[in-house]
């Protein structure tokens, strides 16, 4: 069986790509314009439409809603965001237990949503299990979810190579810590689910319009401009493309494959019987999940990032990166060995020059955004979504400050990344010294995390 590569992703197999709504007629006005029809303008839009009822809403989406990552993700809807240990240094460990509380109750608001809404986004609530498979992952792992507990996750638990099989035969797995604040989605769905939950609202949305130009009081496309007095940018990994917002956020890539279903026999030997997401503790991560018909899928780091930060062209992915996932899936389930991979893609995340997510309302210029998520936007853009809706309240003076605008990750600045080919060479230097820390701490005995991989993330600023 030929392997699908790109066609957006995986998700849009069983409906295909849909007939996007109509572009922008022409010149208009609203009370908010949305830039972007991912999980962050759709969440936005939502939360904001149902506070406010009356408030003139417009999404303006580039191509289709769910053409960017939230239409390609791994569906690990999860209690991670970018940053946190970083907000705890800035602003001290008990905002940042805030923000991670806040976190853990979006997953449950997610999940409330979807079935208040009656959005059938195949989820299953069955935590996260995090796997070491090498001393160095092992003794990261054990640190990590002594950093985590201490974020207030009391109902984390470690467990050793046996408890960890009890859940996943993961090949190789030497202990793992698993958090019940997780659960699996198919990201379609939910997207799908959430757009028409926002049109029934009464919200209007545009597809087929890219917006060229973000300005106060403006969102410029070729189409006409619409008026608004809050424009609020929702573009993530491709913010790049807005003008003025070049070195904002990087686009990094990920890339996934989907297996064809596996047979009863095989889901026998693999387990994954709880809907548990799966992900590594290695440098360059995966991530993974057991679909609702009976696949994996599988994501982790291809071709990291394009020079000029370029996005992509409708998900292609590299052989190499293609076979290379394919690797990780053997190794770690050798029953898959003989298995057909179906599908494969790539999309891109936005990554901010010290891998903070953040979200911001300037009530100078009305102008705002969400995101730099990195890899984990499927909850937090949730969270970012209540939190403009609330700073939104709160300027415009139908409402006060809340518990969400007190967070840390709200008005967070960063300066920009570096220009053409720094940043370029760093990001692609950067991938490679952990995939080789990847392959040494595999092949070694040392519990020490390998020496290249930690100046990798003092340089990059990730750490
Ligand atoms: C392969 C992959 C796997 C991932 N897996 C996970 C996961 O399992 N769990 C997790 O938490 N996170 C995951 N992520 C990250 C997560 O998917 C994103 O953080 C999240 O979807 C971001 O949502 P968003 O709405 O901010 O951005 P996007 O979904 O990228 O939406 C941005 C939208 O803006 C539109 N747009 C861009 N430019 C313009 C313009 N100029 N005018 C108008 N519209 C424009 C785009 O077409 C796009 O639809 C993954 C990401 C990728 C790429």
């Amino acid at each position: 069986m030929a392997t699908v590569n790109g066609g957006i992703s995986f998700w849009y197999a069983g409906t295909g790509i849909p007939l996007p709504r109509e572009p922008l007629p022409g010149d208009a006005e609203a009370d908010v314009v949305i830039v972007g029809g991912g999980y962050t303008g759709l969440w936005t839009a939502y939360y904001l439409k149902q506070a406010v009822p009356f408030l003139r809403i417009t999404v303006l989406e580039a191509k289709f809603c769910g053409y960017g990552a939230s239409g390609r993700n791994g569906g690990w809807l999860y209690n991670g965001i970018a940053g946190r240990d970083r907000y705890a240094k800035l602003h001290g460990h008990d905002a940042a237990v805030a923000l991670q509380q806040a976190m853990n109750a979006t997953v449950d608001e997610v999940v409330r949503v979807a079935a208040a809404e009656g959005i059938d986004a195949d989820i299953q609530q069955g935590g996260v299990l995090e796997v070491a498979y090498s001393p160095a992952q092992l003794a990261r792992l054990r640190a990590y979810h002594e950093r985590e507990t201490a974020f207030g996750e009391k109902d984390r638990v470690l467990l050793g190579a046996a408890e960890s099989a009890r859940r996943i035969r993961a090949a190789g797995t030497v202990g793992a810590s698993w958090t019940p604040h997780g659960a699996r989605v198919h990201p379609v769905k939910l997207l799908q689910g959430l757009a028409a939950a926002v049109e029934r609202l009464g919200v209007t949305v545009h597809e087929s319009t890219a917006v060229t130009e973000i300005r106060p009081k403006h969102a410029v496309t070729p189409y006409g401009t619409v008026r608004a007095p809050y424009v609020l940018r929702c573009t993530e990994g491709f913010t790049a493309s807005v003008k003025g917002q070049r070195r904002t956020w990087l686009p990094m890539n990920s890339s996934m494959i989907v297996t064809e279903p596996l047979s009863a026999r095989m889901w026998e030997t693999i387990g994954w019987e709880g809907g548990e997401t799966l992900g590594d503790l290695a440098h360059a991560y995966i991530y993974a999940q057991r679909t609702a018909d009976g696949r994996i899928a599988l994501g982790g780091r291809g071709v990291p990032y394009r020079f000029g930060s370029r996005t992509d062209n409708d998900g292609r992915t590299s052989e190499r990166t293609v076979a290379a996932l394919r690797e990780v899936l053997v190794r770690l389930f050798p029953a898959t060995a003989g298995v057909a991979v179906e599908h494969a893609w790539s999309g891109v995340l936005g990554v901010p020059r010290d891998w903070c997510a953040s979200v911001q309302l300037d009530r100078t210029t009305g102008l705002g955004w969400a995101g730099g998520y990195v890899g984990s936007g499927v909850a937090t853009s949730n969270l970012a979504a209540r939190t403009l809706r609330d700073l939104v309240q709160q300027d415009s003076g139908q409402g006060h400050g809340t518990e969400l605008t007190a967070l840390p990750w709200v008005g967070h600045q960063v300066r920009r990344w570096e220009p053409e080919p720094l940043r370029w060479a760093g990001v692609r230097g950067m991938y490679a010294a952990y995939r080789g820390a990847d392959r040494r701490e595999l092949a070694g005995r040392s519990a020490a995390t390998d020496p290249v991989a930690r100046y990798a993330d003092r340089l990059s600023g990730r750490h």
